[in-house]
Formats: C-alpha cells, sequence, structure tokens
C-alpha cells in the first residue's frame, strides 16, 4: 500500500509497547522501537526496529538499513524473539506494579511530584486513556530537595539498580540530570522539566511489596 503525503509521522513507540498501542492503526505512518527495552525486556542487548504497512517506505528504509550495516547479530534477534513472547504478561505486571508505585509516591512527603499517564491529574492520561489500552511501566518523581537528597535516596536502594536503561524485568533507577539527559546543556534541561530533583523510574515485575519496602526506606 501506498499513499500521497505532505509530511512523515513517525512515533517512537517504545515505552508503550506493541502491547498498549498500535500507532500505525491510529494513523502514524512509521513506528520505531528500540527493543533493548520492553520488547526484549531482559536488559540484555542493544537493538531496534521500524515496523511501517506502506512498501515504498519499507524499500527505502531497508535499503539504508542494507547499506549501513544496521542489522542485528544472530544471536541478539534469538535472545529478542525469547523476550518477546512474554511481553503480553510483563506489561500488565509492570503496569499493575507503575500504579501502585505513583499511588505510593503520592502519598510520600519527601516526593513532590508524581508523573505517571496512569494518575487522573497526569496532563496526557485522556489522551492515553482515549489511545492506550495501558499506561506502561515508567514512573518519574520530584524528591525534596536537591542533588544531596537525590544522592542520599539512589544510596539507599536495594532492589532498585541505579542505571540508564529501562524495560527489563528488573526495576531501575535513573537520575536523568546526570545520566540520561547530562549531554544537553543546563539551560534546556530546565526548560523540559529534567531538575536535579528528577528522578525516573523503570517498574520491573518484583513482587510490589518489595518494591514498595525500598522506595518507603530510600525515601525516608
Ligand atoms: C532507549 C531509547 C532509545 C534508544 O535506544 P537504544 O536501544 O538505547 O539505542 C530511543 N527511544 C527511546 C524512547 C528509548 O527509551
Amino acid at each position: 500500500m501506498s499513499r500521497k503525503r505532505k509530511a512523515i509521522s513517525v512515533v517512537d513507540n517504545t515505552f508503550a509497547t506493541p502491547y498498549f498501542q498500535k500507532p500505525l492503526l491510529l494513523g502514524a505512518d512509521i513506528v520505531i522501537h528500540s527493543t533493548t527495552k520492553y520488547i526484549n525486556g531482559h536488559s540484555d542487548l542493544i537493538g531496534g526496529a521500524v515496523i511501517l504497512n506502506d512498501d515504498d517506505l519499507y524499500e527505502k528504509i531497508k535499503l539504508v538499513q542494507k547499506s549501513v550495516g544496521a542489522v542485528p547479530s544472530p544471536f541478539d534477534s534469538w535472545l529478542t524473539l525469547r523476550g518477546v513472547k512474554t511481553l503480553a504478561i510483563r506489561m500488565k505486571q509492570h503496569e499493575e506494579n507503575a500504579m501502585k508505585v505513583a499511588r505510593f509516591l503520592q502519598k510520600q512527603p519527601n516526593a513532590i511530584e508524581v508523573y505517571f499517564p496512569g494518575l487522573d491529574d497526569h496532563p496526557g492520561h485522556e489522551i492515553a486513556k482515549k489511545q492506550m489500552t495501558g499506561f506502561g511501566g515508567v514512573v518519574s518523581f520530584k524528591i525534596k530537595g536537591g542533588i544531596r537528597e537525590a544522592n542520599t535516596f539512589f544510596g539507599k536502594l536495594k532492589v532498585f539498580q541505579l542505571a540508564d536503561s529501562l524495560g527489563g524485568v528488573e526495576s531501575l533507577a535513573n537520575y536523568s540530570a546526570l545520566m540520561t539527559h547530562e549531554a544537553f546543556p543546563e539551560e534546556l534541561r530546565k526548560k523540559i522539566g529534567v531538575t536535579e530533583n528528577l528522578i525516573r523510574l523503570s517498574i520491573g515485575i518484583e513482587h510490589i511489596d518489595d518494591l514498595l519496602a525500598d522506595l518507603g526506606n530510600a525515601l525516608s
């Protein structure tokens, strides 16, 4: 199938996953995934995928892929296929845990703002409810204080590992200002809300009691 268009829309569906959101069915032209994250789900490879429903676009992108050699190794492909078999049950558990973590954080005096599209007060909640069948597993919050308080928090975590990535079965905590977004100039970081008290959590599929106990202890 091919269609006339003025612009090509590309959706990064990495956080949502195809389990919770299907952008091609919502009208997008191209969907991209970091398969490093939920698709593989076990934090043991790096990969990506481009998903299309247009033959002409496919041929163009396929040529670029072939020419630059952006192809995964057989072993990484095997791991990805093995991981994706459990995508559905992993996503259900990620989301269930994330919702409970978000509600728990809202009640903590040392967590001053909580961001999760599953919360009623999140600015994207209504649109997420309309076009997604779930809200994913990434929860962010602002800790009361700054670098010192954030460092104390990370130092006390036992179940959550301090790491850059997300989407694996094990829970991760990320200090965005000094990790994922360190390369951004400070002004830009401030503008997009990546402040020194922002902490991003990738909620894993561990028992919820272990996650809440870990966060409660680190925040106390
Ligand atoms: C991690 C990530 C990427 C980059 O993917 P890599 O597999 O790390 O190269 C792109 N988009 C989103 C939303 C991501 O989370």
